[in-house]
């Protein structure tokens, strides 16, 4: 169990933070002290996690309705600026948010959706780290962590431009985890939630009973440890969430 006080006195960005994983995820970090900045591109939803986590007396929230999709890069240096100016660094990122797209084949896949898959998942999460990697600088501790998938990891016929962009996303975080490594406080790994009770699970598997699969809740040990202190030292790792999950 991962002490009440795991992430106090941290400042976290996650990204899809209204729904699913991201939500649970920002609402753990909260639990455990930290103070979170909910990006997304549904303000509403965004809301409703800041008052979660009001009620429950955690850290105040940060509501930042931002849409990874049609932002410029200069979009996100103001969002950066802005991180700077309320809090003057960051000390985790959480690159959660993604597209499903669509399940078909790469001879019919739509090139505008492919073109925007790429554009939330792999090209926002460079462009959201370039912005915010002088302000993770400025932390004694910090934790970038991307998020992958089994597919990419293993290419499988139909996940297409998914699929490709979480090849992308092991590959960015290789990179920047090399290019960092021994240079600076940050620490860079990638995480794959697994099969989880979402929206974008049922989306991806209509067929399937979605009680199968454990709720975001039970996957949140991994989360709490790539962002908090004991793992300081660990830089480059592909981790599998459900590894450390628990029953829920
Ligand atoms: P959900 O679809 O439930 O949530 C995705 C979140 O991303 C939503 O909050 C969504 O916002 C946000 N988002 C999408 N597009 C944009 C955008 N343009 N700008 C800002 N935010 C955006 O997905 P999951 O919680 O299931 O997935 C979370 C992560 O885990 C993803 O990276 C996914 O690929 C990965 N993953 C999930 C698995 C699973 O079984 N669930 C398995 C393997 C990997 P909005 O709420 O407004 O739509």
């Amino acid at each position: 169990m991962p002490p009440a006080n795991l992430l106090s006195n941290r400042v976290i960005l996650v990204t899809g933070a209204g729904d699913g994983i991201g939500r649970v995820a920002a609402n753990s970090f909260a639990q455990h002290g930290a103070s979170v900045i909910l990006l997304g591109r549904t303000e509403e939803k965004l809301e409703a996690v800041y008052d979660e986590i009001e009620q429950q007396g955690w850290p105040k929230a940060v509501v930042c309705a931002f849409d990874l999709q049609n932002n410029s890069y200069a979009d996100y240096q103001t969002l950066a600026a802005q991180i700077e100016a309320e809090f003057g660094r960051l000390d985790g990122l959480l690159h959660n948010a993604s597209l499903l797209g669509k399940l078909t084949t790469i001879e019919q896949y739509e090139v505008q959706l492919w073109q925007q898959v790429m554009q939330v998942n792999i090209n926002a999460a460079f462009l959201l780290t370039k912005a915010t990697l002088p302000l993770l600088k400025l932390s004694a501790d910090a934790s970038v962590v991307f998020t992958s998938s089994s597919v990419g990891r293993k290419g499988r016929a139909y996940w297409g431009a998914y699929s490709v962009a979480k090849f992308a996303t092991e590959g960015l975080m290789q990179v920047l985890a090399d290019e960092l490594e021994g240079t600076s406080t940050i620490r860079v790994n990638s995480i794959n939630p697994g099969a989880t009770r979402t929206a974008m699970r049922a989306k991806a598997y209509p067929g399937e009973n979605p009680l199968d699969n454990p709720l975001p809740e039970a996957i949140m040990s991994a989360y709490l440890y790539l962002m908090g202190p004991d793992s300081k030292e660990v830089n480059g790792q592909a981790v599998d969430a459900q590894n450390y999950s628990r029953k829920i």
